[in-house]
């Protein structure tokens, strides 16, 4: 009973009823893990053949949207999975992945965390995890190998995720969400190793729903020595020649390896890729909005934007919105990466100097300054107007303690920084909102002014976002349930048509790349189960812009989510894709797994998995009376509005709506979906 039931496969996953208390040892058949291939595609699996949502769950009402609230209801299953690569020596195989029902979207959601969560969890002997229902108090949920225990842990309610960590220090790897978490804010995410976290569509939330404040994961190492591969020899051989292949990469000197994607501002503001003042722009220059109000209510200790004036708008400093930046100002910063093992290693991080001493506390992660990836430094830096990645950092530091997806908390500090600009924000709210502490030039109870280019504003604003009661009617509580709810808010308050200054697919906030810059974006946005995610689909060469039909891209996009699904499924970080070819990745499989199989045979099992996720969020939109086609959708502003400047000037997603809409038929007609969107049966 405690070895693995199959090869590569525990084939067991942990079932937690959070509102018995109830914890039981579920078996997964092995064809099952042979078709889902572990990870995202076996998660589907069971979320769909074991999904525990009750209909009174569609009777629940969103506090801010009055819409549906499926994800919030106790039924609704959380699933934390592991893949075949975890548990082995594959290089950049740290990883896990959360698939639940999106607490931001309240449709389907796959979203990944690195550190050492995964390979630990696979070691102690589990597929993965299925928790549902609510507890009636705060509880972690305790793993040593196949025991597990659910521990009252009401001492723990607002820590943040760092506090957590140490608090439950020794008791293996540690995913907790902080207090944006607990207190279900829509775009929260659960932390491990204090900096990774399994970030987009708000599955922190569903943490704080269930009443579920951390889960620890350790294995001994007689559960470590059950790990069961088919052919060891097999995978040590493919190992070892995906790490000669990484090795030349880092010799030929990819930027990559050195920089991770901190170097991305340069590319993404060249190419008009890389969202500006809330998606006003994409290439660092801030336009002139519409109506702007500049209130004289608060500190001007900070001017607003801290770049160069063209005539009106402003262009930011992109060069110090950079990993080029950071690297200079901390000469000293290392390269690390927590999700071992990696050879990759794609973070940076340096120790804080505190009157001219640094500082020395462990364990390491909580003491140290780290660059920020692009998606962070997009979001958190050009989207609220600012260039500096040291900046950035704060922004950053705050995600990680409070427990937010950088992504989602720069878009809705974005939107409302805008919507103040134009004077669009209800009365009742101001402009302007205390400072919870004192950080920068503000000190506690000052009023921060709602502005681009302040850099005390994100981590002063997510600070007072993350206790924020959702749907009180404040704008906290109101900003607490995303950019999209917030933004129809507004609107519903004022008239104004704030809805059209967001940017997202399905509420699923925009990655920090424009699809108005690049053709085929947007359509690759579109038609992901999960929204707009740009780790979902990957286009081999250049595109170019949108000004032409992306038509003759969709075989290769269908192609490009299958493979993606594949590498998913497995869980191979997306940055070791380079060193890791299609083949490679197939011997690697056969060689855990037995299981003899071409890289084509596992992409037909990863068409089946987007099938089936895509069938599960047509039964829910049909249940609510809503078109699957509707739904695809971009919001107004990627589809109406055109980019004021850079290379893109002029460009919306695609060349016109009929080119659109064409696109669109042609995707569903690829995947063998009906016009409406809607897939055949997938399962028997
Ligand atoms: S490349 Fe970076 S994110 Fe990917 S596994 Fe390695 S350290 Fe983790």
């Amino acid at each position: 009973m405690d070895g693995w039931r199959f090869d590569g496969f525990p084939g067991r996953v942990l079932v937690v009823n959070l509102s018995t208390g109830a914890i039981e040892a579920r078996e997964v058949p092995k064809a099952w893990c042979h078709e889902g291939m572990g990870g995202k595609g076996l998660a589907t699996r069971v979320l769909v053949e074991w999904d525990t949502t009750e209909a009174a769950a569609y009777d629940l009402v969103h506090p801010v949207t009055g819409g549906s609230d499926v994800a919030r209801h106790p039924s609704t299953p959380l699933l934390v999975f592991t893949g075949p690569f975890q548990g082995t020596r594959i290089g950049s195989s740290g990883r896990a992945v959360v698939v639940t029902r999106s607490p931001l979207t309240d449709v389907y959601i796959d979203t990944y965390v690195g550190g050492n969560l995964g390979h630990r969890l696979r070691e102690a002997g589990w597929d993965g995890l299925f928790v549902f229902g609510a507890s009636p108090t705060l509880v972690r949920l305790e793993i040593r190998d196949l025991e597990a225990r659910l521990v009252p842990c009401e001492g723990l309610a607002g820590a943040t995720t760092w506090a957590c960590e140490q608090a439950l220090d020794g008791l293996g790897e540690c995913f907790s969400v902080g207090p944006a978490g607990e207190a279900g804010v829509r775009f929260s995410s659960p932390i491990t190793a204090g900096r990774r976290a399994a970030g987009r569509g708000g599955t922190g939330a569903q943490f704080g729903f269930k009443r579920l404040k951390a889960i620890t994961v350790d294995a001994s190492p007689e559960a470590r020595a059950r790990v069961r591969v088919a052919d060891a020899e097999a995978l040590r051989d493919a190992v070892k020649e995906q790490r000669q292949e990484m090795g030349v990469k880092r010799r030929a000197g990819d930027p990559f390896y050195a920089f991770g994607t901190s170097r991305a501002p340069h590319y993404a503001s060249a190419n008009d890729r890389m969202p500006t003042a809330n998606y006003t722009a994409a290439d660092g220059v801030v336009p002139v909005l519409a109506g702007t109000v500049v209130s004289s209510d608060a500190p001007s200790s900070t001017p607003p934007t801290d770049g160069m004036s063209t005539g009106g708008a402003v262009a930011l400093d992109v060069p110090r919105l950079t990993g080029d930046h950071w690297h200079e100002a901390h000469p000293d910063a290392k390269q690390s990466g927590c999700c071992t093992p990696c050879p990759i290693a794609c973070e940076a991080a340096d120790r804080p100097t505190v009157e001219g001493e640094r500082v020395k506390g462990r364990p390491v992660h909580l003491e140290r300054v780290e660059r920020p990836e692009y998606e962070t430094l997009a979001l958190l830096g050009s989207n609220l107007g600012l260039s500096s990645s040291l900046e950035v950092m704060d922004g950053n530091d705050a995600c990680n303690r409070f427990g937010l997806d950088t992504i989602s908390s720069g878009a809705a500090l974005g939107l409302v920084c805008e919507l103040a600009e134009r004077g669009w924000l209800p009365e009742e709210w101001g402009t302007t909102f205390p400072a919870p502490r004192a950080f920068g030039p503000y000190a506690p109870g000052d009023l921060v002014m709602w502005r681009f280019g302040d850099a005390a504003l994100p981590p002063l604003a997510l600070e007072a976002l993350a206790s924020a009661t959702v749907g009180d009617g404040s704008l906290f509580g109101t900003l607490a349930a995303g950019a999209m709810a917030f933004a129809d808010e507004v609107e519903r308050r004022t008239g104004h048509p704030a809805s059209r200054c967001t940017a997202h697919c399905k509420g699923l906030d925009l990655p920090a790349w424009d699809p108005r810059g690049k053709r085929g974006n947007g359509l690759a946005y579109m038609t992901a189960n999960v929204g707009a995610s740009h780790m979902r689909a990957g286009y081999k060469e250049p595109t170019g812009l949108p000004t032409a039909s992306a038509l003759d891209l969709v075989p290769e996009l269908v192609e490009s989510q299958n493979a993606i699904v594949v590498r998913d499924s497995l869980i191979l970080c997306a940055f070791a894709k380079g060193a890791s070819p299609d083949g490679m990745l197939a011997a690697m499989w056969t060689a855990i797994t037995g299981d003899v199989a071409t890289w084509e045979d596992l992409c037909s099992r990863a068409a089946v998995q987007w099938d089936l996720a895509r069938r599960w969020n047509v039964a829910h939109w049909s249940r609510l009376g809503r078109r699957p086609d509707a739904e695809d959708r971009l919001s107004w502003r990627l589809r109406e509005e055109p980019l004021p400047s850079g290379v893109a000037e002029g460009c919306v997603s695609f060349s016109d709506a009929t080119d659109e809409e064409a696109c669109l038929l042609a995707y569903y007609a690829e995947r063998g979906w009906d016009e409406g969107g809607r897939p055949h049966e997938v399962l028997a």
